[in-house]
């Protein structure tokens, strides 16, 4: 049965559709069956995954809606299959901003993504989430479906400010929606250990959170960040790039913490 986690977090441009599109590789490339969804309408996983957002016959829209089935509406990219990191993607383009708005007198509209998950739970070992950033409707439905939430942060001034209101939604949906909610865990991105700031908060983090943060450092590596204008994962773009192989380590710590339960 798949492990479903939301890559969460309400601050823009922190590093969410680098991390899902960057697990998501890394974990296929070391054998799991991996989705991922994206969940946000700017549809940056969907085209860094090399899915054309404007021309998706069927994406995550139609599966709120309850007119496809995840099954239909999953595609994976051959260039991701022919390297060796295949991965089913459910797109996500403009189109799903309308969803909040359609589904608010909707009678479970939270669940919708649970529901349609449901279905496919056994063709993978792992669902990734990647989430808008906000804390909606679209934000909710992924709490909802998932069993944990993976926070990436940068380890600058405000990040514990800002992680406080997440984790305090996490309890809320917990309580509240889905009981088998739990924060999975932090994970340190875009971090450059020159800066002493970054050393200071990634520090105040770990004596705050413990073995919630993640043993795995995402470094700060250009090639992640040019990997997305050629429509790939960096782990796909450039294997040996510094970030690509943080990732790799990443996907293998993630799938040693599920084995020890
Ligand atoms: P979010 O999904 O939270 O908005 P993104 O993953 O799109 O954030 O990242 C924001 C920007 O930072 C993008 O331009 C991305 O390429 C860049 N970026 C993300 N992670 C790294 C990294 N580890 N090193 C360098 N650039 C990164
Ligand atoms: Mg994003």
């Amino acid at each position: 049965m798949a492990q479903i986690f939301c890559i969460a977090n309400q601050k823009g441009g922190v590093g969410k559709t680098t991390t899902s599109v960057n697990l998501a590789a890394g974990l296929a490339r070391i054998g799991q069956r991996v989705l991922l969804v994206d969940l946000d309408p700017q549809g940056n996983a969907t085209m860094g995954s090399g899915v054309d957002k404007r021309a998706l016959a069927l994406s995550v829209y139609e599966v709120l809606l309850e007119s496809a089935s995840i099954a239909e509406a999953a595609v994976v990219p051959d260039k991701l299959r022919e390297a060796g990191a295949g991965y089913a993607v459910l797109g996500a383009n403009r189109e799903l901003a309308g969803a909040e708005i359609e589904l608010v007198g909707e009678e479970r509209r939270e669940r919708r993504l649970r529901e349609a998950l449901a279905p496919v739970l056994a063709d993978y070992d792992f669902i990734l989430i990647d989430c808008p950033p906000s804390l909606g409707l679209l934000t909710l439905n992924g709490l909802c479906a998932a069993q944990g939430v993976i926070v990436p942060m940068q380890c600058e001034y405000f990040a514990l400010e800002g992680l406080a209101d997440l984790v305090k939604t996490i309890k809320q949906v917990h309580a509240n929606l889905n009981r088998e909610l739990r924060l999975i865990g932090l994970l340190r991105v875009m971090f450059d250990p020159r800066i002493t700031l970054q050393q200071q908060v990634s520090e105040q983090l770990k004596s705050h959170y413990g073995s919630k943060v993640f043993d795995t450092l995402i470094p700060r590596n250009v090639r992640l960040a040019e990997a997305p204008s050629f429509g790939l994962p960096g782990v796909v773009f450039d294997p040996s790039a510094k970030g690509s192989q943080a990732f790799i380590a990443f996907a293998r710590e993630l799938v040693e913490r599920g084995m020890q339960g």
